[in-house]
């Protein structure tokens, strides 16, 4: 068995893919809902002005957008992983991504370019919210 402490709430669990212990993965899918909810009524929001309305950790909503689920529809703004400037998709601003894609070795940088991975993740996300109500994944 493979126990670990949950980053959240210090409590033991056995290791599973979300790195959270079942209650605080719970929580954490209630409150996506909450900002995914709220989400779908504006169309622009920084991360502060998310973090206001639904009372959610602002390290949970940038844990959703790192993972995709809340780009497409609506922009968010929040800040480049390097040097912290604002942007509103992927995980670094354009200046760091080129210096990036400058950086690595040629065959993983298809990866990074568009038309990559990215946009299928975005069209997913795409169905994903369209459905009405959709279960928890
Ligand atoms: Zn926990
Ligand atoms: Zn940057």
């Amino acid at each position: 068995m493979d126990l670990r402490n949950c980053p959240e709430c210090g409590k033991l669990y056995i290791n599973n893919n979300f790195q959270l212990c079942p209650d605080c993965r719970q929580r954490e899918l209630d409150e996506e809902d909450k900002v995914a909810q709220y989400l779908r009524e504006i169309a622009k929001a920084s991360i502060a002005e998310i973090c206001q309305a639904t009372g959610v950790k602002e390290k949970i909503v940038l844990r959703m957008i790192k993972r995709g689920r809340v780009t497409g529809q609506v922009e968010v703004s929040y800040p480049c992983e390097h040097c912290g400037r604002s942007i509103t998709e992927g995980l670094l601003c354009a200046s760091c991504n080129e210096r990036l894609l400058s950086e690595l070795p040629a065959e993983t940088k298809r990866e990074w370019q568009p038309g990559g991975q990215k946009l299928s993740q975005r069209r997913n996300e795409k169905m994903y919210t369209g459905r009405v109500q959709s279960g928890k994944d």
